[in-house]
């Protein structure tokens, strides 16, 4: 499938270390954005081993598995990402309670066709016909309560609590993965990125954003400075994805007699 990305990932104005990490990978389809959580730089080890874990389950040549259903395949190596921050977190205690957010993309065989696999509050959004759809549910408390209508979407957004994960992975041994399917049409652009850009820049400002998108690597830049102008109160991780603009269709007349 042809497809441009691009990515970028800045520390912020307020934390002193960088603990996202992502996955650029268009080579193979491949697309990630982890937010990790835990003292000192544990967060930036459960990250970075999520992200390992799903290269080399989904990123190397004969990773994957044929026999196994691509769902599958994605759910099993977010849960053995899940695995080995539980493993390396036993092996050393300095790095006891670290966890992370994933979401990841993967391209298939049909243009424009994806299959993501989220766990956590980072996000995936699809910019399609000039709207922006979140295509992510965060797994969080405070969307719990926007569900069940306790509170509002903009009560939400300004929550002390608005961090406060449901689901991660690290925490647990049995991990709820959400696996899902998504489309996009020619010039269309999918964006998986961390809370430290949704926290800044509403979706109203991403919309408009992405909308007059220009070429990829500006675009990530951009939005990585709106969030450090809106306070840059976290990290802050985008990866884009952009589909071929769209190509006549083929002829059917003219084909040579037989
Ligand atoms: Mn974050």
């Amino acid at each position: 499938m042809l497809l441009e990305s691009a990515a970028c990932s800045d520390v912020g104005r307020v934390r002193d270390h960088n603990e996202d990490s992502f996955l650029d990978l268009p080579s193979h389809g491949l697309f990630a954005v982890a937010d990790g959580m835990g003292g000192h730089a544990a967060g930036e080890v459960a990250s970075r081993l999520a992200i390992q874990t799903l290269q080399r389950r989904l990123g190397s040549p004969g990773a994957a598995s044929a026999d196994l259903p691509i769902e599958q395949q994605v759910a099993e190596a977010i849960l053995q990402a899940n695995a080995a921050i539980l493993a390396e977190s036993a092996r050393d205690p300095g790095l006891a309670g670290m966890g992370t957010t994933i979401t990841v993309a993967v391209t298939l065989d049909r243009p424009g066709e994806l299959l993501l696999g989220h766990v956590g509050d980072s996000r995936a959004y699809r910019m399609s016909d000039g709207q922006l759809v979140q295509l992510t549910t965060d797994h969080t408390v405070v969307q719990r309560h926007v569900e069940d209508g306790s509170l509002s979407l903009d009560a939400a957004r300004h929550h002390p609590l608005r961090h406060l994960l449901t689901r991660a992975l690290g925490t647990q041994a049995d991990v709820e993965v959400d696996v899902f399917g998504a489309t996009l049409g020619p010039d269309e652009i999918l964006l998986l990125c961390s809370d430290g850009l949704t926290g800044m820049v509403d979706d109203e400002q991403l919309a408009s954003m992405l909308a007059d998108a220009g070429p990829l690597p500006d675009l990530a830049r951009r939005l990585v400075s709106a969030a450090n102008d809106g306070g840059g109160e976290d990290n802050i991780t985008v990866v884009l994805v952009r589909t071929a603009g769209g190509s006549p269709p083929e002829p059917d007349e003219g084909a040579p007699a037989s």
